[in-house]
């Protein structure tokens, strides 16, 4: 049985202000699924303060460098992230994909070095509205995937959390049908072999409580990666609990 999880990611969103408006506002009470806030790394070690202090979430980045130390300026490595109390990263997520041009080999050394650290990867996977139109969405996803599977065990996959983001549903309140998302889900599950029953693949993309629960309900829909919505910490709750 796997356990649901919603996380959030705030993007380049908020200020010291917002943040611990955030966490004073945010009441997880009746909540089940597992819950992690990603702020911007400025605000990590608020945010570990707060889990510390409330309890009931814990803490994710929104990206790091896939080497350990050294001469790379403006990077920030899995041992920092651990440093500030992380527990997961989110890597691969599609605006690094498209405006920092990470590529998928890039993405799945970032994987490995979360991993290796002992952080719990998310990593995003999911294709452009272009990309979908011309057939292709399975092919982008088993590529993107398989970036990742030719650098572990297979084994590692329990240790990650996969989240499915349509390009052309984040960030621009279209969302894929829970039926559309139920199958690229199913065909996630399928590329991780043995392994796949035990790990949780969330859905990102618009996903607000007014359709959260609609998505949660299909089968392999393990929770949500929230962005704008995540950004509202009472609308954000009402999200975490939908997740059954
Ligand atoms: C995201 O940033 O991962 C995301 C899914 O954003 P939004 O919920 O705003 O579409």
């Amino acid at each position: 049985m796997r356990t649901p999880l919603v996380a959030a990611n705030w993007k380049m969103n908020g200020s010291r202000e917002f943040a611990e408006r955030f966490f004073t506002d945010l009441d997880l009470e009746g909540v089940i699924s597992g819950v992690v806030v990603c702020p911007p790394f400025p605000y990590l070690s608020l945010a570990a303060q707060a889990a510390q202090d409330k309890g009931g979430f814990v803490v994710g980045g929104q990206n790091l460098s896939q080497e350990p130390a050294g001469a790379f300026t403006g990077e920030v490595s899995a041992g920092m992230l651990l440093d500030w109390n992380t527990h997961y990263v989110i890597v691969g997520h599609s605006e690094r994909r498209s405006l920092y041009l990470e590529s998928n080999e890039l993405v799945a050394g970032k994987f490995v070095a979360a991993q290796a650290a002992g952080l719990i990867p998310i990593l995003c996977v999911g294709e452009t509205l272009e990309e979908r139109e011309q057939g292709r969405t399975l092919e982008v996803v088993a590529e993107q995937m398989a970036a990742v599977r030719n650098r572990i065990d297979s084994s590692a996959w329990k240790d990650a959390v996969v989240a499915y983001e349509p390009v052309w549903a984040i960030g621009t309140g279209k969302t894929a049908t829970p039926e559309e998302a139920q199958s690229v889900h199913e065909f996630i599950r399928a590329q991780l072999g043995d392994i796949g029953a035990e790990v949780q693949i969330l859905y990102g993309g618009s996903v607000k409580s007014a359709n959260a629960s609609a998505l949660f309900a299909q089968v392999d829909i393990d929770g949500a990666l929230v962005g704008g919505a995540s950004l509202d910490a009472k609308e954000f709750a009402a999200i975490c609990r939908a997740a059954v």
